[in-house]
């Protein structure tokens, strides 16, 4: 084979190793467990969850998702869940939309028939986010340190099937929740929820400031922190 011959050769095995290799996520864990939260509490579901966040909630329980994971291609993602017979599925991290290919895993779930909810932080764009998903977007309170990170113009890609999530660790938080609340009219977009931080407000409190003020949101506990403490694959 000649020089030019070899160079063709290699050029085209080039091409095709690219155009033959599958589009990959990297997966902290993929788990079947009852989803504890947001509107399918208490389902069977799978959950996706991504590895890798630009944020550093102070009191985030999922810590172990920052690093490390595993290389996935997204079809053999879908075999896996597709191995659990649920219909509902879950993508949560981490922040799944720091990995751009996470838009396609969720149409492809989509495609697949399962009803699909993706977690985010509420600091990237959700706007490419398939319509078809149910998009549970925090707003972060200034006790978790990363209220600087929300962006703000994603209130304007809520679909009435998505919800919001504040995460509140005290009452100032509860305070700036009910400000936002009022302030940017988020009821009228989607459901609201609040949720108080495990160990730092009581359950019984939160629910007694929300009655008080009579808002316009649902109180939730994390269904999974009651059953098994928060332990990583429930
Ligand atoms: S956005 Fe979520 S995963 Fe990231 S640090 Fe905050 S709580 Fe943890």
């Amino acid at each position: 084979m000649s020089d030019k011959d070899a160079s063709v050769a290699s050029t085209t095995s080039a091409a095709m190793t690219v155009e033959a290799m599958p589009e990959r996520l990297r997966i902290t864990e993929i788990f079947h467990s009852i989803q504890g939260e947001a509107d399918a509490i208490g389902w069977r579901t799978v959950f996706i969850r991504l590895t890798g966040c630009p944020l550093r909630c102070v009191w985030c329980d999922t810590e172990y998702s920052f690093y490390g994971g595993n290389w996935r291609a997204i079809d053999d993602i879908l075999a896996e869940v597709a191995s659990h017979g649920v219909k509902y599925v879950c993508v949560t991290g981490g922040e799944p939309l720091a990995q751009k290919r996470c838009l396609i895993l969720l149409q492809r779930l989509c495609d697949a028939g399962y009803d699909v909810s993706l977690e985010t932080s509420g600091a990237l764009d959700v706007s490419p986010v398939d319509p078809r998903v149910r998009k549970v977007m925090d707003l972060k309170a200034p006790d978790s340190g990363e209220a600087k990170r929300n962006l703000w113009s994603n209130l304007d890609h809520l679909l009435p099937h998505d919800q919001i999530k504040i995460v509140i660790a005290s009452r100032a938080d509860y305070e700036w929740a009910r400000n936002a609340v009022a302030e940017h009219a988020l009821e009228q977009r989607c459901m609201v929820l609040f949720s108080p931080v495990h160990g730092a407000v009581q359950p019984r409190e939160l629910a007694e400031w929300i009655i008080e003020d009579k808002l316009p949101v649902r109180f939730q506990l994390q269904l999974h922190k009651l059953l098994w403490n928060d332990a990583a694959g429930h």
